[in-house]
């Protein structure tokens, strides 16, 4: 049977709580103890699918094509197990799902209430993933803080969780955060003690408490947390602000932390071994030469909406021995005459995923002034789309090509809805989604890149290449490096003529890893990293 950690938030939202669940996952995987992470989203969303990425932040998908918070993607980058959607679970979902089981009358006679029905299907959620995932311990992350109205009902299931399995197969952990007030110069304690009091009041007494900082916390502050919040006095665990987020697990590994959970839930483990993830993270903390990489988006306001590709570029660098230097361009800037300057110093330009017309005219111009300066540019999804409509109107001598997502009336669209798209009228969970599987064209860039000739990669889009224009483009110079494997849709785009120029339909960011980089992130560092721009000095040579 599979034991259980809770892990709620107090004080404030955005202190990466998300992070210290995924980080926890890492230090019970280096003890070779099998984990499952769950997320547990408070909103009335079915999914965050629906969601402007400028407010949430990125929609990370699972392999089986589940629209995600973006905390499933460091969870599975940090336990290294591709999640599914019984990772993710959401108000929305629940409240659907107790809502279609009355009418179909399954609670005949029965008031519907929130306790029991809405508590009991939330249960039904932890136990789901922990039979099908078979993990040793299931983590689960309570979204939002405590005190938020949406959360009430995921607390109260947490709460009821223990009489169920027990009190020894159970673990609660708060994070929260100890503000510094400049004036006397100190970490606070109180908002901690406030938000494990509403803990309390609805019956859940932590057993550890994970206190995030911006400044070192003294043991005199640990005495007092111990005391006033009533948890033994190690397992108080300070987490102070790091560089990296990877560093994480290390920092809460030298607290005890893994220990004291081995200890509390007495759980079989072996020797820790986190040498690997150690190696790695001084690597990340070496001062490495940067790439400058240019990253062209609509959403560029709020760094989240772009998680996943962020850290695939970490990745990427850190194969070849560089940092990343990223450069944020909101697209709509690039949409004047100036843009050609604020393009001047990018090693290589990327443009991510994203929906709607605006800023789509500056992504055209940044894949534009790709192709004419030989500079490496990666597409993704969208990013696809932009490359192919910048080719075709460069081809065709037009501005008129265009995806019929943003000109329904273009002569040429090159990118359109395939027929079984056009019937669908929902927007929620109806687009393309999840793995799918593409077959690589020998010699293309790509192929060389995966070093094989089959891969699976994550979806979400509903415009696809439209055949029609296959072969012109192809004429010119266009080379289709992947496609599914009947051959009917075109999966990676590149040009013969450029140095690297390769754009995918899906989105190989949420594959990457730290130690593993997506092949295709690895290859576009790689072509961006000896490129000479404006600002880079060049390598002084040796003197005799
Ligand atoms: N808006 C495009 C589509 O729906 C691209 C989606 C994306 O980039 N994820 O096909």
């Amino acid at each position: 049977m599979s034991k259980y950690i809770f892990i709620t938030g107090g004080v404030v939202s955005s202190v990466g709580k998300g992070i210290t669940v995924a980080s926890i996952g890492t230090i019970l995987k280096s003890r070779q103890i099998t984990v499952s992470i769950q997320k547990l989203d408070p909103y009335l969303n079915v999914d965050p699918g629906t969601m402007s990425p400028a407010q949430h932040g990125e929609v990370f998908v699972t392999q089986d094509g589940a629209e995600t918070d973006l905390d499933l993607g460091n969870y599975e980058r940090f336990i290294d197990v591709n999640l599914t959607a019984d990772s993710s679970v959401t108000s929305g979902q629940i409240y659907s799902a107790v809502i279609a089981k009355e009418r179909r009358g399954d609670f005949l006679g029965g008031t519907i209430q929130v306790v029991p029905h809405v508590t009991t299907e939330i249960k039904e959620r932890f136990t789901k993933l922990a039979d099908k995932s078979q993990a040793e311990v299931v983590i689960i992350e309570v979204g939002g803080t405590v005190g938020d109205i949406e959360g009430q009902p995921f607390l109260e299931a947490i709460r009821q969780m223990r009489n169920d399995v027990g009190r020894d197969n159970i673990l609660y952990v708060h994070v929260t955060l100890l503000p510094y007030l400049t004036a006397t110069q100190e970490l606070k304690t109180k908002p901690t003690q406030h938000s494990v009091n509403e803990l309390r009041r609805i019956g859940i007494q932590p057993d550890i408490i994970i206190c995030r900082s911006d400044y070192p916390i003294s043991e005199a502050i640990k005495d007092k947390i111990s005391l006033f919040c009533d948890v033994d006095r190690q397992a108080v665990i300070p987490l102070p602000t790091v560089s990296t987020i990877y560093e994480v697990p290390l920092v809460l590994e030298d607290e005890g932390l893994g220990q004291l959970i081995v200890d509390k839930l007495s759980l079989n483990a072996r020797q820790t071994d986190l040498s690997q993830w150690q190696e790695l993270v001084r690597h990340l903390e070496t001062p490495r030469e940067p790439v400058n990489i240019a990253l062209v988006g609509k959403y560029v306001e709020l760094k989240d909406a772009y998680f996943s590709v962020r850290e695939a570029l970490c990745h990427a660098a850190l194969y070849h021995d560089r940092d990343i230097n990223l450069t944020w361009i909101p697209s709509e800037d690039l949409e004047g005459d100036d843009s050609d300057s604020l393009l001047r110093s990018a090693q290589g330009i990327i443009v991510p995923g994203g929906f709607g017309i605006r800023g789509i005219e500056g992504m055209i111009k940044a894949a534009t002034y790709a192709r004419e300066n030989e500079i490496p540019y990666l597409g993704l999804c969208l990013g696809m789309h932009v490359m192919v409509i910048e080719f075709a109107r460069y081809v065709l001598g037009s501005t008129k090509p265009n995806s019929s997502e943003f000109d329904a009336s273009t002569p040429y669209p090159v990118i359109d809805l395939l027929p079984e798209q056009k019937a669908i009228e929902n927007k929620g969970g109806t687009m393309r989604l999840g793995n799918y599987p593409c077959q690589l064209v020998d010699s293309s860039r790509a192929a060389s890149a995966y070093g094989q000739s089959l891969v699976y990669e994550r979806h979400r889009h509903r415009y696809e290449f439209n055949n029609q224009f296959r072969a012109q483009l192809e004429e010119a110079g266009m080379v289709y490096g992947g496609l599914s494997p009947d051959g009917r849709l075109v999966e990676l785009c590149e040009l013969a003529n450029h140095p690297w120029m390769v754009s995918c339909q899906f989105h190989p960011e949420f594959g990457s890893r730290l130690g593993r980089p997506h092949p295709l992130f690895r290859d576009f560092i790689g072509a961006a990293k000896d490129i000479l721009r404006e600002g880079a000095q060049p390598p002084l040579p040796l003197s005799p």
